[in-house]
């Protein structure tokens, strides 16, 4: 069973989608949910929906690499997100995970769990349920295909992207325990895998580009909120 924070009405006005999709380290987390908090809007962090089902699939001794054993346990995987940019939190039944999905144990086998299509057709209907019922005004909401495949119809759709050399430094800075050299060769062959998949490094038609390679953290929040306000100028 998978359920949200709190499984609220839909509300009368539907909420503003905004998509942001973008490889890893390229800030998209820090910098939606950010934006998110200054908008007043929601906050959804779809690859930690990933994460969480890749730690559950660990945590239950099971192979996350046989997709068959990965969908068997769907009906299983009881997951719950918040969706409030200040009071983010991951839970797989009683567990909080917030903090135990990030270790690089499960970001080493995330990606096999993800490229399931069956796990993609079942979390996305997750992202979608959510989207539909948040209570704000607003929902940022982020990952790998949220502009393709999750909310190809939102209003505000972005490209969040960094230079691959920018995106390392920032990510190691994140990991002080581990060195450059293998947060650098981590994060490669996760972009490789995942881009087999879905391709996040390129716009596709009506996206917006939103380039942080020169820009700090402030400044790529302020990039985004604007493509927010003029698409609805
Ligand atoms: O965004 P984050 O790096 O936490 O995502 C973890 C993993 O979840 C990605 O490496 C990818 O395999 C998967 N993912 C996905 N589609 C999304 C979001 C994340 O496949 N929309």
């Amino acid at each position: 069973m998978t359920r949200t924070e709190s499984p609220a009405a839909a509300p009368a006005v539907p909420a503003v989608v905004v998509a942001v999709d973008g490889p890893a380290g390229s800030g998209k987390s820090s910098v939606s949910k950010a934006a998110a908090r200054r908008l007043g809007y929601a906050y959804l962090d779809t690859g930690a929906a990933y994460r969480a089902l890749a730690w559950f699939v660990v945590e239950r001794g099971l192979d996350p690499a046989d997709a068959h054993t990965v969908i068997d346990s769907l009906p299983d995987f009881d997951f719950r997100i918040g969706t409030d940019p200040d009071g983010y939190h991951v839970f797989v039944g009683d567990h909080d995970v917030s903090g135990a999905i990030r270790e690089p144990s499960i970001s080493a086998v995330v990606s096999v769990v993800a490229r399931v299509p069956a796990v993609r057709e079942f979390l996305t209907a997750l992202f979608r349920r959510i989207m539909v019922t948040t209570a704000r005004p607003g929902i940022v909401i982020e990952g790998r295909d949220i502009t393709t495949v999750v909310a190809p119809d939102a209003p505000v759709r972005i490209l969040l992207t960094a230079a691959e050399e920018v995106r390392m430094a920032r990510r190691s800075a994140e990991l002080t325990s581990h060195s450059a050299a293998v947060v650098g060769e981590q994060l490669r062959s996760r972009d490789r895998a995942d881009s087999r998949v879905v391709d996040f490094m390129n716009a596709a038609d009506g996206v917006i580009t939103v380039d942080s390679t020169d820009l700090d953290f402030e400044q790529t929040v302020d990039a985004v909120i604007e493509v927010v306000r003029e698409a609805h100028a």
